[in-house]
C-alpha cells in the first residue's frame, strides 16, 4: 500500500482514528512524538504495560539497546509489547529498536524480544565518529530519496523469508525492513523532516491496511 498515493481524506480520515504508543523508557522517543504530532496523530508514551491499552501500532525509538532492554524488563514491558506483535498489531523499531525486535543479534547482550525473523549485528558501521548519513531509496515511498542519518547503527545480516527488504545501501546491506504489520529501520527517520516513514508506519497501523507493501 502506498499511502502517497491514498486520497487525501482517506489519509485524515486515518489519523483521526490512531492512537500511536512510543516506548518512552530510553532514547529519543520525544522526536517520534514530535513527528507525529505534525501529522495530527494521538500519541502516547509507553511506560508501563498500561499504556499499550488501545494503542494502534508503537514505536520502539533508537537509544541504547542494552538500557532498553534493561527497563523494558523492570517495567514488564517485554511481554505485552511481545503480544502486541503477535497480535498483529504494528510495530517499528528504529536503531537501537530494530536490535530489541530482533529474533538474534550477534553479540550476548541485550536479549532481544524475537519478534522479527531477522539477525542483526549492533554497532556494524563502527563507532560513534563513523556515524553518517546517506541517501536511500526505500521500495514503499514515492518520491525523492529518503535522507537516512545512521547512529552507531545496527545492520541486519539475516532475514527470514517472510521479511521484505525496504532498502538496502549501495553495498547490498539491509537497512530497512519488514514483515507483515513489522517494520525496521537502522537509520533514524525521526531526526530529519521527511515524515513519510512515519506515515507509512500510519498506514500499518491502520486495521485496514495489507500486511505488505505492494
Ligand atoms: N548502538 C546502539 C545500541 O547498540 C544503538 C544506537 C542508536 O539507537 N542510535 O544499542
Amino acid at each position: 500500500m502506498k499511502l502517497a498515493g491514498s486520497p487525501a481524506s482517506k489519509i485524515e480520515d486515518l489519523k483521526r482514528r490512531l492512537k500511536i504508543g512510543v516506548l518512552a523508557v530510553q532514547g529519543d522517543f520525544a522526536e517520534h512524538i514530535s513527528v507525529l504530532k505534525t501529522l495530527g496523530v494521538e500519541t502516547q508514551e509507553v511506560r508501563l504495560p498500561q499504556h499499550l491499552e488501545g494503542t494502534d501500532g508503537l514505536i520502539i525509538p533508537g537509544g541504547e539497546s542494552t538500557t532498553l532492554s534493561r527497563l523494558m524488563t523492570i517495567y514488564q514491558l517485554r511481554e505485552p509489547v511481545c503480544q502486541m506483535a503477535r497480535c498483529g498489531k504494528a510495530v517499528w523499531g528504529t536503531c537501537a529498536g530494530m536490535i530489541m525486535m530482533a529474533r538474534e543479534i550477534t553479540e550476548q547482550d541485550p536479549a532481544p524480544l524475537g519478534v522479527m525473523d531477522i539477525g542483526v549485528r549492533r554497532n556494524a558501521f563502527g563507532r560513534q565518529v563513523d556515524s553518517f548519513e546517506q541517501d536511500l531509496s526505500i521500495a514503499p515511498l514515492d518520491g525523492p530519496p529518503f535522507h537516512a542519518i545512521f547512529i552507531r547503527a545496527p545492520s541486519i545480516i539475516r532475514v527470514g523469508p517472510q521479511v521484505q527488504v525496504l532498502a538496502q545501501l549501495a553495498d547490498g546491506r539491509p537497512v530497512a525492513a519488514q514483515q507483515g504489520k513489522l517494520m525496521v529501520t537502522s537509520f533514524h527517520p525521526e531526526l530529519t523532516r521527511d515524515a513519510r516513514l512515519h506515515q507509512y508506519f500510519l498506514a500499518l497501523s491502520s486495521k485496514e491496511s495489507p500486511a505488505l507493501a505492494e
